[in-house]
């Protein structure tokens, strides 16, 4: 465990362009989070929307340069809110999408449904009717009852364009709850199944077979586990479009060393040198490793309390970050206006459970009540999961650019709170 932190520790884990006002406030995009504090409350998840832009634009010219025919699918339900999908779709991305929920919004942010990729282990069929009738572009096949639907729901003169979703037998190093490519999964058909599934595919008189799709898990901070997703669906014969899923792991912590973009690019690529049709188009699909780094949120101390273990309450937790109860993710902190060093403690969040302790040591510089604390990588699958336990209200998302601040997702009221009670 980090015993202290330097400055430059920190900043290092903050979206690019963080820096320190001359009185030592952290500010992002040039917004002081003091500032950001007075206008917008606590808790407040902060975008970064230059370092985002950059990241997307980043993956884009990684794939490209080394596989000219790539696409980027952002992973929508990393972080689903309209504004982050219009900035995925202005940048070039394609979209991925699991479900209605995450259609209806994409179709909001503006995003072109030719470009979007249905996912999905479990979907009904109006979630199938959505995607026909809104149009989209790729719908990932996961099993037998998929093809069903589309058959009856498809009308007769369309011709939907599908992926068949392959487990690629590929037991990754990360939490067993976002390990999806092992045998044994619940997402896609083994190598069998999957030839079944495609030949039914190609003798549809509605459905036509684009290619082959596969995903082996989040968090993953090897490139040759990620890589291995390839020869898998290489296997399976040839086809226009090899979609290899997402999974590239961040930096959350001091200590974590990912493969860099480049180095992740070059795996992935190298293995479709060898393994694809040099003709075939490569999509990627990441969620975590394009938004997580560009975020913070943004908490007040409510209440320092010593004993044994001096626990640091704020007025957010499990509300907002689900990442630390689900699967043990590690994060740092520090307060906003004394970057780096200080004693371990205990951050802990204001939900009714043990369980609800954002970072269980982590240096902070004399925690006081009042006191801001930031704590950075949050820009993935934190939004997303956010929820009203214990009565919390859901919090807004704060974009920052080149000192200005613009409240994109706003906090829910005290009314949202009983606006479904009939
Ligand atoms: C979740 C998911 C992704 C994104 O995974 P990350 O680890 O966030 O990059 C990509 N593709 C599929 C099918 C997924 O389910």
């Amino acid at each position: 465990m980090t015993e202290t932190s330097t400055r430059m520790d920190v900043l290092g884990l903050f979206p690019a362009g963080t820096q320190l006002a001359a009185d030592g406030v952290l500010t992002i995009g040039g917004c002081r989070l003091d500032d950001i504090a007075a206008e917008y409350g606590t808790p407040t998840m902060i975008v970064a929307e230059s370092a985002l832009r950059q990241r997307a634009r980043d993956y884009l010219r990684e794939f490209r340069s080394r596989w000219p025919r790539s696409d980027v699918a952002f992973a929508s339900k990393s972080f689903p809110c309209t504004a982050i999908q219009r900035v995925m779709a202005q940048e070039g991305l394609h979209l991925d999408v699991a479900g209605g929920g995450e259609i209806v919004s994409a179709v909001a942010a503006g995003a072109d449904p030719a470009r979007m990729v249905l996912h999905g282990n479990a979907k009904t069929d109006e979630e199938i009717q959505m995607a026909v009738d809104s149009g989209i572009g790729l719908v990932v096949v996961d099993n037998f009852d998929d093809i069903d639907r589309l058959e009856r729901l498809v009308p007769r003169g369309h011709n939907q364009a599908c992926l068949v979703r392959v487990i690629p037998g590929v037991a990754a190093t990360t939490h067993t709850s976002v390990a999806t490519g092992h045998v044994g999964s619940k997402f896609g058909l083994l190598p069998g199944d999957a030839r079944r599934a495609i030949s039914r595919i190609e003798r549809s008189a509605v459905l036509h077979c684009a290619g082959v799709h596969t995903h082996v898990g989040s968090q993953l901070l090897s490139a040759g586990e990620l890589a291995a997703a390839v020869a898998p669906i290489a296997a399976l014969g040839t086809f226009e479009v090899y979609d290899l899923g997402g999974g590239l792991g961040v930096r959350y912590t001091y200590a974590e060393h990912p493969p860099s973009l480049a180095e992740y690019a070059e795996a992935m690529v190298e293995q479709a040198h060898e393994l694809l049709p040099g003709d075939s188009r490569i999509i990627v699909e990441p969620g975590r490793s394009m938004g997580a780094a560009s975020a913070c949120t943004l908490y007040r101390v409510t209440t320092v309390k010593r004993g044994p273990v001096t626990h640091v309450a704020v007025d957010g937790g499990m509300g907002d970050n689900l990442e630390v109860s689900l699967y043990g993710q590690r994060f740092e902190a520090t307060i906003a206006d004394r970057v780096g060093g200080g004693r371990e403690v205990s951050l802990v969040g204001r939900h009714c459970e043990s369980g609800d302790e954002l970072i269980s040591s982590v240096p902070l510089q004399d925690p006081r009540v009042g006191d801001l604390v930031a704590v950075p990588v949050t820009g993935a699958y934190c939004y997303t999961m956010s929820n009203q336990y214990n009565g919390a209200r859901r919090i807004p998302v704060v974009f920052t650019a080149d000192g200005v601040a613009r409240l994109v997702v706003r906090r829910d009221t005290w009314a949202d709170l009983l606006s479904r009670d009939v």
